[in-house]
């Protein structure tokens, strides 16, 4: 049995053949390999390059959103099995990883949130922006039904429909479960403490002096009447 020592050089020709054609293969397909993988490319033979890192970026932001794995055997069919791979890393379902993959080039898919005063133009962005996949969906469903005033039309709000914004609920619930909770705790911005002193929404206790300054909160009786009317509302 005789044995042939490996022609390093020739191996070593085929492999820098083999990942320049596969870098120009993934080129035509449009993928971005990170620098990472681009490394592991070269310094390892095609065949054992068993993954490659799809970088999936989002126009609005133009930055990359996730990254995915993609075997490279189903390089070729990497498109159509891209929601697979992102429901199976992302622990999200294949139909959310689709909704994902629109909005990423088309933001428009959430749309802002009108106020929700007669002839008030005023908009807000949605936030929070979607982090995971699998928060596209939700964030989708409820830009389009959340109940929201401008900072100009929020009086009037609460004069004419007995209603505050979502956000305002949002706030109003957690301070109800956990009296006394500070600013910080509950998510109280400035505007947003104003609002519910000045509309004698909640009650407001401070402790400390200073720097040291707490605000901790209470609901008071109108914002207890408000969560009841929309809690009946939603029944
Ligand atoms: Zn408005």
């Amino acid at each position: 049995m005789t044995s042939e020592a490996p022609n390093v050089v020739a191996i070593a020709q085929r492999m820098v053949l083999a990942v320049d054609e596969f870098i120009a293969a993934l080129q035509t397909l449009g993928v971005t390999i990170t620098g990472n993988e681009m490394w592991l490319l070269e310094s390892l033979p095609r065949e054992l390059a068993e993954y490659v890192s799809v970088q999936v970026r989002g126009e609005h932001q133009g930055g990359t959103l996730l990254t995915v794995r993609v075997p490279t055997a189903e390089l070729p069919r990497w498109r159509e099995r891209l929601p697979d791979h992102i429901a199976a890393q992302y622990q999200c379902s294949r139909g959310e990883a689709v909704t994902f993959l629109a909005w990423r080039n088309h933001p428009e898919l959430i749309p802002d949130i009108q106020c929700n005063h007669p002839g008030c133009r005023n908009t807000r962005t949605c936030s929070p922006w979607p982090f995971l996949p699998s928060d596209v969906a939700t964030i989708i469903k409820r830009a389009t039904s959340e109940l929201w005033y401008c900072h100009v039309h929020a009086h009037k709000g609460l004069q004419q429909d007995g209603a505050v914004s979502d956000h305002v609920a949002d706030i109003l619930t957690r301070m109800q479960e956990a009296p006394g909770s500070n600013s910080t705790q509950l998510g109280i911005t400035k505007l947003v403490g104003k609002f519910l002193e000045l509309e004698n929404l909640a009650i407001r206790r401070v402790t400390g002096r200073g720097v040291g300054a707490m605000y901790h909160w209470t609901i008071a009786d109108l914002g207890a009447q408000i969560l009841s009317k929309r809690a009946a509302l939603q029944e």
